[in-house]
């Protein structure tokens, strides 16, 4: 009797105990848990809830890092300049190659953009022959790249030069509106500098975003498009090899 009484008192004590170390097991982990000294820490691998809501922050930073850089830079989708040439020696296709690069630095300048939107004819903010764009559409046109024969706007000035040789003739180049290539005289290319080419390449590819201009001498020709745009790239283009040339000297 007394011995079943002490068996079963065992019996309760281990029970008791049993439950203690229940209770005491997730108060000591909720402690840990709140504990706000930083002993404990806990590294759980993430859910793929968890996962999917990172991976969404980080690919939004990545995007918005992105634009603000391009922003800052450039303020427009950085234009860049594609460029095929055939029937061009080694010496006329490294000046044809520094002409892109002209054209793909002044492109994305500031100036550039500031000599577009500024540019007068007829004491008004306009281009000859502009088919009735602002200058700010004619900017917007010229920076998306947007060739008639080419569809879709790609940011990218898609040229393809091809390059001949003619003495007795005071045509430097030529193109016709269903065909994207231009032909290029050489006698002339032969004497210009990379800027002058680079405007030239801009003359010829403003046609090929559809800008025209009169096919004679008239007051208002150097006004057009074509011809005014292809001069500011000239300029611009001349500035920047000086600058070049400076850094040359200089290092
Ligand atoms: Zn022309």
């Amino acid at each position: 009797m007394l011995n079943l009484k002490r068996k079963f008192f065992l019996f309760f004590a281990y029970v008791v105990n049993a439950l203690g170390v229940c209770l005491i097991i997730p108060l000591l982990s909720v402690a840990a848990d709140n504990n706000q000294d930083g002993q404990i820490e806990i590294y759980q691998p993430l859910t793929e809830y968890e996962k999917n809501i990172l991976e969404q922050a980080v690919e939004d930073n990545q995007k918005s890092m992105f634009q603000n850089k391009m922003a800052f830079f450039f303020e427009i989708p950085y234009f860049e300049v594609a460029l095929t040439l055939t029937n061009f020696t080694p010496i006329r296709e490294r000046k044809a190659f520094k002409a892109a690069e002209i054209i793909q630095q002044v492109l994305n300048s500031k100036e550039f953009k500031e000599q577009l939107i500024n540019f007068t004819y007829n004491n008004e903010k306009q281009f000859a022959n502009n088919e009735d764009l602002t200058n700010e559409e004619i900017y917007e046109k010229i920076i998306s790249g947007e060739e008639v024969l080419i569809s879709g706007l790609n940011y990218q000035m898609d040229l393809v030069v091809s390059s001949y040789y003619k003495k007795f003739t005071s045509t430097v180049g030529y193109t016709y509106p269903n065909i994207n290539k231009i032909y290029v005289n050489a006698k002339f290319y032969d004497h210009y500098n990379p800027a002058q080419i680079a405007g030239n390449f801009v003359h010829e590819w403003c046609h090929k975003l559809g800008f025209i201009h009169d096919y004679n001498r008239t007051a208002r020709r150097a006004y057009s498009v074509p011809y005014a745009v292809g001069y500011i790239v000239e300029k611009l283009g001349e500035k920047y090899l000086d600058n070049l040339d400076r850094e040359e000297e200089f290092n």
